[in-house]
């Protein structure tokens, strides 16, 4: 290690994506990568993270690493490598990349505090009035925050403060306070083996401490030789460069998680035969991946990397906990990523009697402390198995052997608000490559790309077609039943209206919700309400209208009155007739969560009737509307999204889905995949227990393929459908995308950056001659302002954009989504 001087280390600073920076390791540190340092930048100090250290002198010149913050490498190997990665495919800055990885909210809990300095030069005489007198007050405080000492500089105190830690006429010492749950590290002294310089004359305190710690085994704790030294001896040393600091670990891990209870807990179940094989291909993999050699070439990621299709209920929960515990037992860990923490408490009470006291549960309701405990705990390997969101995925888990990750196709895996603007499940793969671990993914309506990626055995298959009949596990060892999905009824509401009806409920929905209320069941209405109220449609006949060249729906603008493409501006006058059946009756799609809670309380005087939407999870009252439904004590839930998602209640005997058109028109081209998987999940919450499940769904469109697959849970019918119009548009996973969205308080500034980006990359492909490359756009996004800042965007495909996209400057306020989730 004697030779490795130098650093590359990442900053957090704006920099290009994958950049590093090269710094000289000053002698008296020892900088290992995965370290969090401070750095020189310019002007500034700034936090850094080593990412790889070389022997090599630059050819430039270089500045010195100043300080480690922390004593230990926060970041693994393979974290630091999948960091890189996702640095260059999301395109951001490498610090950015690798800060979700680091412990939460790691920087509020850096304190910097200043200290006098013990070197020679401190009284030099070219300081400012201010900095002299501000180094006066440390020197009779001796020690000061940052914050403080930086008020009595005055102007400019933060640059000044960095001069004189440069100059050395100031000390800073940085400090990440460890969580008081158990002490982990503890500073040590040890000697250095260099020899006194001649001319040092040490103090009698010094010299005493610097024998001690000569003195086998050569090393003493730090608060021993503080306390019998005092401080100032042990400071002296170290910045002679007698001595070095050292932490090592402590032993005592954080008291295990308590043990819930309640549901069934291993081995209880006999096995379905697909349940059986499915669960036979994951171990075999865990056990080849177990045996390679971290030097043996990597295996393919076919043979480790697992596509569990099943419909709701068919026991794919029990085949990952099974595999989760096999891979447990040959001493490896697991992360288990649900889409949403609230909406899945069966899921995690399963975990939980499996493993109990072995799994960290991470949440969003967690306070930024806890959430920095457990990172600790978690790196202390106090838990095998990590369950949580997408950021789970970034957990410190060492001697990693399975990622799960349940309901793949969920769009709540994509992180689409700052970057990293990465996807769950692509960076697991990568994680996956980079630890030999096995993947398995989960659904029931697996996402196109997924599936075309097994269908082409880049992913293995593995099917559980059947729902398995839970009653059946009571009867012993006798192989379980199977159980019938619920029956779905398609509502033609065109017909409706035909015949009279202008209600928000069909009829057949109305006498079904009043017949299960007063059967003593309970009902769910589900709503989709990610979508457009601005969709134009016939009521007539169903007739949406589309872009003839994108096949995107239109959206209405007043003012002017236009109906606009949102992929590629297109833009024309509004129908008053609709250009398919010549109906007169066009109107816009729409209905909020309150409209069908005051129908229904209007249908069935009395009813205990619920709301749960995104506004109602966010005040936390989620996890309340679901415990409210399971007890019983809400008899109709009205619901978006969310209701849609893991809810698991047996005496829920009718689903109606109010209106499906609405998400079946969102301007997406997965507007139609993420409507059928939507119909099915709803249907999934029917008929879960004894009582057979009836599901109602209600449109315009009923010969809409999306809705007639969902309506019949047929996956395959929409797979075809969707795959064929994919490759036919260029879309994924033919091509791979990229939503540039360009966001300015002012319109027209916004527009002319959009059309001056889509110029520069069209010349760019044309230069290149890359055939596969096409722009749709610029056009306004959907919406066309956010949070008062206009809207510009652009759709690109092509294959491998981050090669073709990696020297593109993009300017400020402009956001580069690779792979992007939406493309609204
Ligand atoms: P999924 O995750 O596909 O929705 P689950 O694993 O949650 O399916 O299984 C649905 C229900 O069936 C659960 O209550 C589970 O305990 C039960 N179950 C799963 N596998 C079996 C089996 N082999 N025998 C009996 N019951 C089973
Ligand atoms: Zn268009």
């Amino acid at each position: 290690m004697d030779d490795l001087k130098y650093a590359d280390v990442a900053v957090d600073s704006p920099v290009g994506h994958a950049r590093v920076f090269t710094y000289r390791i000053p002698d008296r540190l020892s900088v290992q990568p995965g370290q969090l340092v401070w750095v020189p930048f310019g002007s500034q100090t700034l936090q850094g993270i080593v990412v790889q250290l070389t022997a090599a002198t630059p050819d430039f010149a270089t500045r010195d690493i100043l300080q480690a913050v922390d004593p230990a490498p926060l970041l693994a190997p393979e974290h630091i490598e999948l960091g890189q990665w996702m640095s260059r495919h999301y395109r951001c800055p490498l610090f950015t990349a690798l800060s979700p990885m680091l412990p939460p909210g790691f920087e509020s809990h850096v304190r910097s505090r200043l200290f006098p300095s013990t070197a020679p030069h401190a009284e030099d005489g070219d300081l400012r009035e201010e900095s002299a007198a501000a180094i006066g007050v440390l020197t009779e405080k001796g020690r000061m925050t940052q914050r403080d000492f930086i008020k009595l500089l005055g102007r400019r105190g933060n640059r000044e403060l960095n001069r004189l830690v440069e100059k050395g006429a100031v000390r800073r010492e940085v400090t990440i306070p460890r969580p008081g749950v158990a002490p982990r590290y503890e500073a040590y002294l040890v000697p250095v083996k260099a020899g006194i310089p001649v001319d040092i004359k040490l103090r009698q305190r010094q010299q005493a401490l610097l024998d001690l710690v000569r003195q086998p085994p050569e090393h003493l704790s730090l608060t021993e030789a503080n306390r019998e030294f005092g401080p100032k001896a042990a400071e002296a040393l170290w910045e002679m460069g007698l001595v070095a600091q050292d932490w090592w670990r402590t032993s005592g891990g954080p008291p295990p998680l308590a043990y819930r209870g309640g549901a069934s807990g291993p081995g209880e179940l006999t096995l379905t035969p697909e349940q059986r094989q499915a669960l036979a291909e994951i171990t075999t993999a865990l056990d080849a991946s177990h045996r390679a050699s971290p030097a043996s070439a990597p295996s393919s990621p076919a043979s480790r990397t697992f596509l569990l299709h099943g419909v709701t209920g068919s026991g794919k929960t029990e085949v990952y906990l099974r595999a989760i515990a096999h891979a447990i037992s040959m001493g490896r860990r697991a992360i288990f990523l649900v889409p949403e923490i609230a909406l899945t408490p069966q899921t995690l009470e399963r975990v939980n009697a499996w493993f109990a006291g072995r799994v960290a549960l991470i949440h969003s309701r967690q306070t930024a402390r806890q959430k920095f405990d457990q990172w600790w705990d978690i790196r202390g390997g106090a838990f095998d198995v990590v369950v949580g969101p997408r950021s789970a995925l970034f957990a410190p888990v060492e001697n990693l052997g399975l990622v799960v990750i349940d309901e793949e196709h969920e769009w709540t895996y994509k992180q689409d608000e700052s970057a990293p603007l990465y996807h769950a499940r692509t960076a697991a793969m990568e994680l996956a490559r980079n630890t030999n671990a096995v993947v398995v993914l989960g659904s029931a309506t697996p996402s196109v790309e997924s599936y075309y990626h097994a269908s082409r055995g880049r992913v293995r298959l593995l099917p559980l077609p059947h729902r398995v009949a839970t009653g059946g596990a009571a009867d012993g060892p006798a192989e379980p039943a199977r159980a019938p999905l619920a029956s779905v009824q398609v509502c033609d509401m065109r017909e409706e209206l035909r015949e009279g009806n202008r209600h928000i409920f069909s009829r057949a929905l109305s006498d079904a919700l009043r017949r299960c209320v007063a059967d003593g069941n309970q009902a769910i209405l589900f709503l989709n309400r990610r979508g457009s109220s601005s969709i134009v449609q016939c009521r007539d006949c169903g007739h949406v209208a589309s872009c003839r060249r994108c096949t995107t729906p239109l959206t209405h603008h007043t003012s002017p009155s236009r109906l606009l493409c949102h992929q590629c501006n297109y833009s024309r006058r509004p129908f008053k007739q609709c250009p398919e059946c010549r109906g007169g009756r066009i109107r816009q799609l729409g209905i909020g969560t309150e409209r069908v809670v005051a129908e229904v309380s209007e249908l069935i005087p009395g009813v205990r009737v619920d709301r749960l939407d995104s506004d109602a999870a966010r005040a936390a009252g989620a996890e309340e509307s679901v415990a409210n439904l399971a007890s019983g004590e809400t008899q109709v839930l009205v619901g978006t999204q969310m209701v849609a998602k893991g809810l698991d209640v047996p005496n829920v005997a009718l689903v109606g889905v109010v209106l499906a058109d609405i998400g079946l028109y969102v301007p997406d081209f997965r507007a139609g995949e993420r409507a059928f998987s939507l119909l099915c999940q709803v249907a999934g919450r029917a008929g879960r227990g004894d009582t057979p499940g009836r599901v109602i769904v209600q449109t315009y469109n009923p010969d809409h393929y999306a809705i007639r697959a969902g309506a019949s849970q047929d996956y395959h019918e929409m797979y075809q459908r969707e795959i064929e119009s994919r490759r036919q548009l260029g879309n994924p996973p033919f091509n791979q995308l990229a939503h540039i969205v360009y966001q300015n308080s002012d319109s027209e500034a916004s527009q002319n950056q959009a059309v001056a980006i889509v110029e520069e990359l069209k010349r760019r492909s044309n230069a290149q001659g890359r055939t596969d490359i096409s722009i749709a756009g610029p056009a306004p996004g959907l919406p066309p302002r956010l949070r008062g800042r206009h809207r510009w965007h652009l759709l690109l495909r092509g294959r491998n954009l981050t090669e073709f996209l990696d020297d593109v400057d993009f300017p400020v306020g402009c956001t580069v989504d690779i792979d992007p989730a939406h493309v609204t």
